[in-house]
């Protein structure tokens, strides 16, 4: 999730910029098993589920899914891995590093194929694949590769005549839970730092998009890690996830998904060991626009903000808050922008906007001998498609509750699951779509008067993951920033992350940081 005008700016700086890279052409999908200690395996009952292609509803291929008697083999595998005297345990912090900068150069050779499958899976243009989830993957890799010998102790002169210092060791078993929203960079955000402080781990993609991450699991060996100090568990959240998430062989367990689901995780880990808990979660993201602004790039940065990777970021830039002064303008030059956004097959290099994320199968795992007709089904609309079906309702909600459709605000006919980017403006706070996370392609754009009135409209929520303002009075940039009550403001700018930078959210955004 790097700055999504990456693309933009790399291309820039070049008078005469490189080829674009390309997809590849029908990427061959080797890798659809359970990864226990550097193997892959089957299932132990037997299952498997299908992963589709939300630009075409077809299906890519069916993985192996990982029930609890899997994840036990898979923290098996981890703790043995992880146990004093084991190769990984012994192996110099040094060499630690050079596995993850080999594991960063292995992503670098993979990175058309990683690309396209990520594409493929979650329906993201395989341009912003490429340019910002696999440069997040690669450049969080080298961070961490040079923290490992690099995680220093203290001494303290405690009183009388004592020495007295701390180490740090390993936490053991670490449990990750992925969204499909981001499956490769949320992979590398939790297994990189785990990696870099000798940790072993056990990882369940979302069910949605579990390709990418199995194509690591691959290289992840060929990188030279022992076996079972990475496992990677494909499944769904109620068994899989669940199971993770109140092993008591487990240590931690890092989540990012849902508030609800992070709610779920936390009293998980109460009731089973206690094992501690970071949680990445939702958010309803404030932009503040003071009528000072450059506004032609305010429009652009919080439209960025709000419509990449289609709405579907915890980041995404959901109420956009205008003074009074520049609010018509800001409106019309949002919805021009909007209007020019290029809809499409996303492994076309145009494409900047493409469906939404997959059907969800969970319902599968009670159905698993019967896969294929409800599948079926599912194909001829039967089933709940879940996150499409919620953006839209949403958005009626929209419609409905008052507020100004400006464009979109409908799904593309006759279409895989795309909708077109829609903006509202006049959105008044206690209207639904100014309060609950969308995770679609929708902006809401709001009024207001002083300062002191949209400090505390944009603070009003449960959330608090981030925030941005938009000033040219460094004073108030300053002062505005300090008073949000949010993880992460951006000034002048949004979505720039960074490895080097800590992620996270205050009240029901999370705890703990990610990075
Ligand atoms: P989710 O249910 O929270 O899924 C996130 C991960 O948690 C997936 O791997 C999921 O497994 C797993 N999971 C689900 N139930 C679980 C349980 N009881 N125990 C352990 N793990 C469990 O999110 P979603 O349903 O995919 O999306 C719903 C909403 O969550 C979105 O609309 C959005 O608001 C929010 N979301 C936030 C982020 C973020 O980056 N913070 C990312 C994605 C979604 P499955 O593979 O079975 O789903
Ligand atoms: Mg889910």
């Amino acid at each position: 999730m790097a700055q999504n005008g990456t693309i933009e700016n790399g291309l820039a700086r070049n008078a005469c910029p490189p080829p674009l890279p390309q997809p590849v052409k029908i990427p061959e999908i080797k890798h659809t098993k359970i990864f226990i200690n550097n193997e892959w395996h089957t299932s132990i009952k037997g299952k498997k589920f299908p992963t589709i292609n939300p630009a075409t509803g077809v299906k890519i291929c069916d993985v192996e899914e990982a029930d609890k008697a899997d994840v036990d083999e898979a923290v098996r595998a981890a703790r043995a891995a992880g146990q004093r005297g084991s190769e990984w345990r012994l192996m110099d912090a040094s060499s630690r590093g050079r596995l993850l900068h080999r594991l960063a150069d292995l992503l670098e050779r993979e990175r058309a194929v990683l690309a396209t499958l990520e594409s493929m899976d979650t329906g993201k243009p395989f341009l912003h694949a490429f340019f910002v989830d696999l440069d997040g993957s690669i450049k969080t890799l080298r961070y961490y590769a040079g923290w490992t010998d690099k995680i220093h102790g203290k001494t303290m002169p405690v009183d009388e005549n004592f020495v007295c210092f701390t180490k740090h060791e390993p936490v053991g078993v670490c449990g990750a839970i992925i969204p499909w929203n981001f499956p490769l960079l949320m992979f590398m955000w939790k297994i990189a730092p785990a990696l870099a402080c000798g940790n072993t781990v056990v990882i369940k993609p979302a069910e949605q998009t579990p390709l990418t991450a199995l194509h690591v699991g691959a290289i992840i060996k060929e990188a030279g890690f022992p076996p079972g100090v990475v496992n990677i568990v494909p499944g769904f959240g109620p068994t899989a996830g669940a199971a993770i998430a109140s092993h008591m062989n487990i240590d931690k367990v890092a989540f990012t998904g849902s508030t609800e689901v992070g709610q779920l995780i936390k009293a998980a880990a109460a009731k089973s060991n206690l094992k501690r808990v970071t949680l990445e979660l939702g958010g309803k993201n404030p932009c503040i626009v003071f009528a000072d602004s450059d506004l032609q790039s305010a429009v652009e940065e919080t439209q960025k903000g709000a419509f990449f990777n289609q709405g579907q970021a915890c980041t995404a830039a959901s109420r956009i808050y205008v003074e009074e002064p520049v609010y018509d303008e800001f409106v019309r030059l949002s919805v021009e922008r909007a209007k020019n956004i290029v809809i499409g097959d996303p492994l076309e290099p145009r494409t900047s906007h493409g469906p939404q994320v997959s059907y969800s199968f969970e319902l599968l795992s009670v159905f698993s001998s019967c896969v294929q007709i409800v599948y079926v089904f599912l194909l001829l609309g039967q089933i709940d498609q879940h996150q499409f079906d919620k953006i839209l309702e949403l958005v009626d909600s929209g419609k409905k509750e008052g507020a100004m459709l400006e464009c979109g605000g409908c799904a593309v006919e006759d279409r895989g699951l795309f909708i077109h980017p829609t903006i509202f403006s006049d959105v008044k706070d206690h209207m639904r779509i100014a309060k609950e996370e969308i995770f679609g392609p929708v902006q809401c754009i709001m009024k207001f008067k002083t300062q002191e009135e949209v400090i505390n409209r944009a603070n009003s929520s449960h959330y608090g993951l981030t925030a941005a303002v938009f000033t040219r009075d460094i004073h108030r940039a300053m002062s505005v920033s300090a008073a949000m009550e949010a993880g992460t403001v951006w000034v002048n700018c949004y979505n720039a992350l960074h490895a080097q930078a800590p992620f996270g959210g205050y009240k029901m955004s999370g705890n703990g940081r990610e990075l």
